[in-house]
Order: C-alpha cells, then sequence, then structure tokens
C-alpha cells in the first residue's frame, strides 16, 4: 500500500498570515502533495473557526485539536476549560487537544511576574491534560526550555494517550524520554539548517516510528527562506530535507509517515 501523499501534523491555518488567502495556500499544498493537516488552536476564541475548517471538504483534509497555547495562557478561564471539556465530548471532529504546553523561553519584565506567569501556564497545561485523558485523546505539545517539566507532568498524571511532540530539537536522550512515553516526534524546518547539527545527528538514527512532518506555518521558514511566512506546500521541502538525512527510499519513507501521523492522532489512515 503507498501513502496518499503527505501529512503536516502541524500547522496555523486560521492565523492571519494563512487566514488571508486560505484557498490558494490550500491549492499549492495540494499542488505540493500534502494531503492532510492538522491545525491546531492557540486560543479559545479560535475554537469555532477551526470546526468550520474541519467541515470543508476537499481532496486535503483539515484535522482539528482544540486547545489553548502556552503563549495565551495568561488569558484563559475556567469557562474557557468547561468549554473544552464540552466540545471534546460533543464536537466528534476534534482528533485532539492542542496545541498545548509550557514556555518557559517566555519572560515578563521581572523574576517574580516571570515565575507567576510559568506556573499558570503550568496549571492551564495540567487542567488540559486531564481533559485530553478523560476525552481519552493525544495531545499536541509545545515546548521551549520545558522538556523537563512537561515529561514530569505527563508522568505525574500518567498520560497514557500519546500525541505529538511538536518542533522536536534535541539529543536521542530527549528523544526517547518522549517516544517512551508513547510520543512521536515533530520534525520541521529545523532540519533544514546546517547549525541544528545534533537534531539532524538525532533524526537520522531514530526509528523510522518515531517521526511525523511539520511545518509550523506560517512561523519556521526553512532555511533559504527565512523573513518569509511559512505555508503548508512547504512540506515537501521538509520532506525532501529528511530523505536526505534517512536511509529508507522516499516511498518506504512515506508510507511511514502518514501511518505514524495517522496512528499518534488516533486518525482512521
Ligand atoms: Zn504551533
Amino acid at each position: 500500500m503507498s501513502a496518499p501523499g503527505l501529512f503536516d501534523t502541524h500547522c496555523h491555518l486560521d492565523l492571519p498570515e494563512l487566514a488571508a488567502e486560505l484557498p490558494a495556500f490550500l491549492a499549492a499544498a495540494l499542488d505540493a502533495g500534502v494531503r492532510r493537516i492538522l491545525v491546531p488552536a492557540v486560543e479559545a476564541a479560535r475554537w469555532h473557526g477551526l470546526l468550520q475548517l474541519h467541515q470543508q471538504t476537499s481532496k486535503l483534509k483539515l484535522e482539528v485539536a482544540l486547545g489553548i497555547h502556552p503563549w495565551w495562557a495568561e488569558s484563559a478561564s475556567e469557562a474557557q476549560l468547561d468549554l473544552l471539556a464540552k466540545l471534546l465530548q460533543t464536537e466528534s471532529g476534534v482528533c485532539a487537544v492542542g496545541e498545548i504546553g509550557l514556555d518557559f523561553a517566555l519572560v515578563k519584565t521581572d523574576e517574580i511576574s516571570t515565575q507567576q506567569m510559568h506556573q499558570w501556564q503550568q496549571t492551564i497545561f495540567s487542567a488540559q491534560l486531564v481533559l485530553a485523558a478523560k476525552a481519552g485523546k493525544p495531545v499536541v505539545l509545545h515546548h521551549r526550555k520545558s522538556q523537563p517539566a512537561l515529561l514530569a507532568e505527563l508522568k505525574r498524571q500518567q498520560f497514557s494517550q500519546g500525541g505529538i511532540l511538536h518542533a522536536f530539537s534535541g539529543s536521542q536522550a530527549q528523544a526517547y524520554a518522549f517516544l517512551d512515553l508513547g510520543f512521536k516526534l515533530g520534525i520541521g524546518g529545523t532540519i533544514s539548517y546546517e547549525r541544528a547539527q545534533k537534531t539532524r545527528e538525532t533524526v537520522k538514527k531514530l526509528p523510522l516510528s518515531a517521526l511525523v512532518l511539520e511545518t509550523d506555518a506560517p512561523a519556521m521558514p526553512l532555511a533559504g527562506f527565512q523573513g518569509q511566512i511559512n505555508t503548508p506546500a512547504q512540506l515537501a521541502l521538509v520532506f525532501q530535507q529528511l530523505c536526505a538525512l534517512r536511509p529508507e527510499t522516499p516511498a518506504v519513507l512515506a508510507e511511514a509517515l502518514w501511518q505514524n501521523s495517522c496512528s499518534a492522532l488516533q486518525l482512521p489512515a
């Protein structure tokens, strides 16, 4: 069986940079071989729009995750968490909880308010992990300088639904810490940068079953495209970069990446 195409497991189609010309970006992605895109939410105000995206039918299937991104944690409320719990029960099209996580690279003007903000991120992350477990959904994780804290919370809650560690970068040991908890690793434009030697070496050697592709568009442009808006069509270039690093043939890689994505997100292949 051959893969139907490429799966972008992390693309913010609802953010203004992409939403402004969505049909054109989707047509270009389809031309580039992309057949499925997961759009993770960043804030509650956008959940309704994402549910509408999911209902669009075309050759390019749009999947959605609902959640509150750590950058938006400060404006998160109990009412939003209650709404998330309800939507996870009633909206069968929501495949995962995301984008959730911890961003300890985010700082405020002073040490105390930075600590308070990180603590609040922890509270919101922890609550969303509980909701994901209750709903039996995987999660899409955001991390910056926070891998140990994410792992500690996943273990404390004995979270067993897995999901995707988005924008993986790091060593084999860092990779296996998440693989051992049932996660796959989102591989994006980072591997196109010569300076990302450690991550490139890690990605070369990991089991194929560990990997999924992502663009993180409109963010994270590939090497050579800095300063430009990243788009889902660029997934084809991320795939080419991965093919250059890996021993498998492109056909074998494509098939495995498709299966890995569907299995991490508990979607039918
Ligand atoms: Zn994201």
